[in-house]
């Protein structure tokens, strides 16, 4: 057969949705799911909508004369810790119950395909290297800024998964000894300060020490409205503390780019997960603390972009079953 007539999954499993792709190995994607993750209902509803999911665009894979024959295999990226090469999701705190689960083994029983796991971070990392902002980039690292701060490093057009799978944790690492109460338990981590749920647990505390903001008028004054986007939308129409707020978010990105840098010296630096959204109020002056704070050879020529792919999680868990065959990324 010809390999270019081979198709694959990738799924990106997230805490609120999953989103499924069938995709040819040219990364044309030819069928899409998208549903909730229904995380709260617990784990095996959460795995019978993977199921589903990865079952509908088989469907409608086969409407547009997709042979089940012809899909080699599934990648998921989910959110870890994991471990990889057992194809087991140690933990994940978006998704409460889930303890040591053999996700690989389940999906593999269900849906007779072989089936590759990736961390989630790692998975948007290669969708990006592979087909969107890092394209012929042999050195990145990618930022998901969300909930939290994941991680994706790619060295020598491969991800750096560490000895034990644990790589990555760009997100925990201590920007400020002692400072702001961080999920994983410790104090001070990047994350605390630059994800989007940092910008607004910030930005609270700023208007409870008594900041004035067009942000309390917005939200009728019930500050649990506050949001990532509405506080950037804020500093786009020149509110002081929002301002503010985006300025210090920009700083404290730029501390932990600069940390990346120095150590990593990659090409470029790629900004991708909901506040990436914010555009070049975000990106400009992240650009100016990056360069300040890190060495002047490292960062002299490192691009920090936004990623440019929609489903960059789903795209990358595809690259993870190329690369895991061997068939040639
Ligand atoms: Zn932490």
């Amino acid at each position: 057969m010809n390999p270019v007539n081979y198709n694959f999954i990738g799924i990106d499993l997230g805490g609120t949705n999953i989103v499924s792709l069938l995709v040819n190995k040219k990364g044309e994607i030819i069928s899409k799911d998208k549903r909730k993750t229904l995380a709260k209902d617990g784990k095996e509803k959460t795995i019978n909508q993977l199921v589903n999911s990865a079952k509908s665009i088989i469907k409608e894979g086969e409407k547009r004369g997709i042979d089940f024959e012809s899909i080699l295999g599934l990648g998921i990226g989910a959110p870890g810790p994991l471990n990889i090469r057992k194809g087991i999701v140690c933990s994940a705190p978006n998704l409460p119950d889930w303890r040591n689960v053999h996700l690989t083994k389940i999906l593999r029983d269900k849906l007779k395909l072989p089936v590759f796991l990736e961390n989630d971070a790692n998975a948007a990392a290669l969708g990006e290297w592979w087909k969107g902002a890092g394209k012929n980039v042999k050195n990145l690292v990618l930022l998901t800024l969300g909930t939290g701060i994941g991680g994706g490093i790619i060295i020598n057009n491969e991800v750096f998964h560490g000895s034990y799978d644990a790589a990555g944790e760009i997100g925990h690492m201590i920007i400020h000894e002692g400072g702001l109460p961080c999920s994983c338990g410790k104090r001070g981590c990047f994350e605390a300060y630059a994800s989007a749920t940092g910008v607004v647990k910030r930005t609270i505390t700023a208007i409870k020490e008594g900041g004035e903001s067009i942000l309390l008028d917005w939200i009728s004054g019930n500050l649990e409205k506050i949001n990532c986007k509405l506080v950037y939308q804020a500093a786009k129409e020149k509110d002081k503390l929002s301002q503010w707020i985006a300025e210090e978010t920009a700083r404290y990105l730029g501390i932990g780019i600069a940390n990346i840098v120095n150590i990593l010296n990659p090409e470029m630096i790629i900004l991708s997960g909901g506040m990436s959204q914010a555009g070049d109020l975000l990106l400009k002056p992240v650009r100016k603390y990056a360069k300040r704070y890190a060495l002047e050879p490292a960062i002299k020529r490192v691009k920090i972009v936004r990623g440019s792919l929609k489903d960059a999680g789903a795209i990358g868990a595809v690259v993870t079953v190329l690369k895991r065959k061997k068939l040639g990324v």
